[in-house]
């Protein structure tokens, strides 16, 4: 069999930073100087969740995007983390908004990720935002699966017809990658912790995408021959949630991990804050 298509997401990702500052720069000189402004706000001391916001931040300054971080304590209320959210909507200096995932257990996330206006929530966290993507309406798609998205067309990988098996329903990347695929015209099954049999069922998959959390949990050999494995997955150690040892030797193009699915989180995150600065003109 021929060497598998590499999707590189690393590369991609640098190739949208580069157009980004080119628009960045354009969106400075007709607004007298202002740029785009990302608000992320980053709950607790969580070191993973820590350097994720660090590295969101970094993509802003390599972009010339404004980054403004709101650190607020592990014991932070609902209450209080909605105040925020409420201040930072109707700040007209922030084109876009960014809760880090996952927040401490007393706070309810949905209600949090629900106050963030549509045209701020440029990380598609939203329940309008999904909604309304999922119905093929104009939403910021969640950062994750719209950025697997892209990779997948910058690679021509077709959809239209396929076959595609999604192991995870988070709502933040599992439910909303099966509706990406769908509106894409491919046939997709959503698996997740009860789903029986999940081998045969990733055996009839032309399209694989491992969301599950667990790492290396999807193995080679449960793969058709000649699919396209995405393995969103990212896990200490530098592994995903598929044993992609064992699943390239089988499969037509994968991502790789690190330098897939994750770089495209980032760039996918930072290219809707500059359309959410755009659109509002
Ligand atoms: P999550 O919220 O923990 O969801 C995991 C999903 O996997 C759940 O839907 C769960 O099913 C399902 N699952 C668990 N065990 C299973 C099993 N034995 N068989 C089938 N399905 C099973 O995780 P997440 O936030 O979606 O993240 C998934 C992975 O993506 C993680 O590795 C995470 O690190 C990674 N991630 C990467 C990025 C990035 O930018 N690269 C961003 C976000 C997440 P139930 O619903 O039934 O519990």
């Amino acid at each position: 069999m021929t060497e598998p298509l590499v999707l590189n997401g690393k590369n991609l990702a640098k190739e949208i930073e580069s157009t980004l500052q080119a628009r960045v720069l354009a969106y400075r000189n007709t607004h007298g100087g202002r740029v785009p402004l990302l608000a992320t706000i980053l709950v607790g001391e969580d070191p993973a969740s820590a350097m994720y916001v660090k590295m969101k931040g970094n993509a802003c300054a390599r972009v010339g995007i404004d980054s403004r971080r709101i650190a607020l304590p592990a014991s932070t209320t609902t209450e209080e983390l909605l105040a925020t959210i409420n201040n930072l909507n109707g700040d007209p200096e922030v084109y876009g908004i960014l809760l880090q995932h996952p927040v401490p257990d007393q706070i309810d996330e949905r209600s949090a990720f629900d106050a963030i206006d549509l045209e701020k929530d440029v990380d598609g966290v939203t329940c309008l935002g999904f909604g309304r993507m999922a119905m093929g309406e104009r939403a910021y798609g969640s950062a994750t699966p719209a950025g697997i998205m892209k990779l997948l067309d910058h690679y021509d990988i077709e959809l239209a017809g396929k076959r595609a098996v999604v192991v995870g329903r988070s709502p933040i990347l599992g439910k909303p990658m099966a509706f990406m695929l769908l509106n894409r015209h491919a046939t997709v099954t959503i698996c997740h912790s009860r789903t029986k049999d999940l081998p045969s069922i990733i055996a009839e998959a032309d399209i694989v995408v491992g969301a599950v959390g667990k790492p290396k949990f999807i193995q080679g050999a449960w793969i058709k021959e000649g699919a396209v494995v995405v393995d969103a997955g990212y896990h200490p150690g530098g592994v995903g949630d598929i044993d992609l040892e064992t699943a390239i030797p089988r499969c037509s193009a994968y991502t790789p991990v690190p330098g897939g699915v994750g770089p495209m989180t980032i760039a996918t995150l930072i290219m809707q804050t500059m359309e959410s600065a755009e659109l509002r003109g």
